[in-house]
């Protein structure tokens, strides 16, 4: 009897808290639900940082953290944040051809790398000498300009540098061709800023003002141009609530919540974007994560005690979509540092667990030592798992500080970055079961109260179609644009770090070559083999100081 009983004992320990977690689980599904719903729904028109979708979002995030009755962090639950997101034509932009005035934008705009100058002159065809003003015809013949995978701003950026070094005064290009999709001025471009001024006159201007006569001598025109490029300053606003166990630690648990509202800042990926105005729902992108981590505030701080080992800080950022521009802020302006952090847990796109794949991506593990058991805890998924701390998503700008981090995803789907992507396309349960697994990890890791050890992993290559000899090894800071690459992060063991470029650097110059910005570094590096020794000048602290570098073998 006795062995009966005991063994009715152990199976009611087995089972009830299996049975338990089952009944809360059905609870924490109908939240996530609920979130994701509100969240992805129309009247929050896609989350679009800056906009009232993204503050009706806040709104609500905020309200779910008072129901729970989490305090907001320092005092506060919201976090706006301000940066630099593209580039207009300022007021003052005028083009003048023979003294006339031509209309700016549908005549003539300047292109986004041109400088913020004057310059006047007579233009003469086929004249291109120091001094004076280029004139350049915008595509090679009828194909270029009718082909819509040319990259006219890129290759007219290459021979305004060309241009410059030969020492134009500034460039004026021509569409003689009328091209089906007329160029336009680009605002998101990533070109950095020449010295001398840029304009493109658009077909209508060309026929107007600069054909020539089908016979005779070409003739010259005089111009005037001065150019003005703003800088587009916008808007964010991050969330974060904590749960203050008076612990020497803190766990950072975050997601993004903005999206593409209509697909405004051109990375939709709907074939139709430009065309139809369609709300990006963003449901698993993320509402998915934003449930997730409001469902771990609330387990956090009912389970209080029990996790009283570090404290707990629930992030929810915006601007992620645009470039981890939330995250990024957060970080630096909040001065999260790995002294006082113990590790990061992102969620993003979350909600789409295939019941029959089991696929869990999970970024980060090369991060810190601990996260080897982490692994083993992740058995009832089929796991991919990524080393890297640096990824598409704001677990990026917590690495980069050089705290651990793991990123939870479901991997992608056909909705990604779609109107598609709503709400009762999530699979609830599935998160749920993701949000264990989450959970799991928490507990362990508070349960064990051993600040994680952080490793710096490899860094995987982002895009480029050139593979270079040789790498410095930095991270730039993609968002810097006022002239030279920001160093975000060092990698061990690189150039960089040898010869003792910190974060927060500006590099100048890297060789022979000065670099105004990624183009000009990316350059710069081509000319460089392994082995080779040079010097980069870098600003630190409003100072310049030049280092002795050596790039790898
Ligand atoms: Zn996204």
């Amino acid at each position: 009897m006795i062995t009966r009983i005991f063994t009715l004992f152990l199976s009611l320990i087995v089972f009830t808290p299996a049975f338990a977690k089952k009944k809360a689980d059905r609870k924490v599904i109908k939240q996530l639900q609920a979130d994701v719903t509100f969240l992805a729904s129309d009247g929050l028109e896609g989350r679009r940082t800056g906009t009232d979708g993204e503050h009706k979002a806040a709104d609500y995030i905020e309200k779910r953290y008072k129901e729970e009755n989490i305090a907001g962090y320092k005092g506060q639950y919201r976090y706006p944040f301000h940066f630099i997101y593209g580039k207009e034509v300022g007021a003052g932009t005028q083009v003048l051809i023979n003294s006339v005035a031509v209309k700016i934008g549908d005549d003539a705009f300047p292109l986004p790398f041109s400088a913020g100058k004057h310059v006047s002159g007579d233009v003469l065809p086929e004249v291109m000498e120091q001094g004076n003003i280029w004139l350049i015809s915008l595509y090679a013949d009828q194909d270029q300009a009718s082909n819509p995978h040319f990259e006219w701003e890129k290759s007219a950026f290459e021979r305004s540098r060309e241009a410059q070094k030969q020492g134009a005064s500034g460039v004026i290009f021509f569409d003689s061709y009328g091209s089906k999709v007329p160029p336009d001025f680009n605002k998101h471009s990533e070109l950095e800023q020449l010295d001398i001024p840029v304009v493109l006159l658009t077909n209508k201007c060309y026929q107007e003002y600069v054909k020539q006569p089908e016979s005779g001598s070409q003739k010259g025109f005089s111009m005037d141009v001065n150019v003005v490029v703003n800088k587009v300053e916008r808007t964010g606003t991050n969330l974060a609530a904590y749960v203050d166990n008076h612990a020497p630690y803190t766990v950072i648990l975050g997601a993004h919540y903005d999206h593409l509202g209509y697909g405004e800042d051109g990375n939709s990926l709907f074939a139709n974007a430009g065309k139809e105005h369609q709300v990006h729902h963003g449901a698993d992108d993320n509402a998915s994560g934003t449930a997730a981590v409001l469902q771990l505030a609330q387990w956090v701080k009912k389970t209080g005690k029990k996790l009283g080992h570090y404290n707990y800080l629930f992030l929810n950022f915006s601007g992620e979509e645009l470039g981890l521009y939330g995250s990024k802020n957060f970080v630096k302006e909040q001065g999260i540092d790995s002294a006082h952090i113990a590790y990061m847990i992102n969620m993003d796109m979350v909600g789409r667990l295939n019941d029959t794949t089991r696929f869990l991506e999970l970024g980060g593990v090369g991060t810190s030592p601990a996260w080897g058991d982490v692994v083993a805890m992740g058995a009832d998924f089929k796991l991919k798992l990524d080393s890297s701390g640096v990824g598409p998503s704001d677990h990026t700008s917590f690495y980069n500080v050089g705290i651990p981090v793991l990123f939870f995803f479901t991997g992608q789907h056909m909705d990604y970055h779609k109107p598609s992507d709503k709400a009762e396309q999530v699979n609830y349960a599935g998160e749920s079961e993701v949000l264990n697994y989450v959970k799991e990890v928490v507990s362990t890791m508070d349960k064990a109260n051993v600040k994680p050890r952080f490793t710096a992993t490899k860094q995987t290559a982002t895009g480029g179609k050139r593979s270079y000899k040789v790498s410095l090894g930095i991270m730039p800071d993609y968002s810097f644009q006022d002239g030279g690459v920001r160093v975000d992060g060092v990698t061990d063991n690189k150039p960089a770090m040898k010869a003792g470029i910190q974060k927060g650097d500006i590099i100048t110059s890297l060789g022979e070559i000065p670099v105004k910005g990624m183009q000009s570094y990316m350059e710069a590096l081509g000319k460089l083999s392994p082995g080779d020794k040079t010097q980069v000048t870098i600003i630190r602290d409003g100072k310049e100081m030049k280092l002795p570098v050596e790039m790898n073998k």
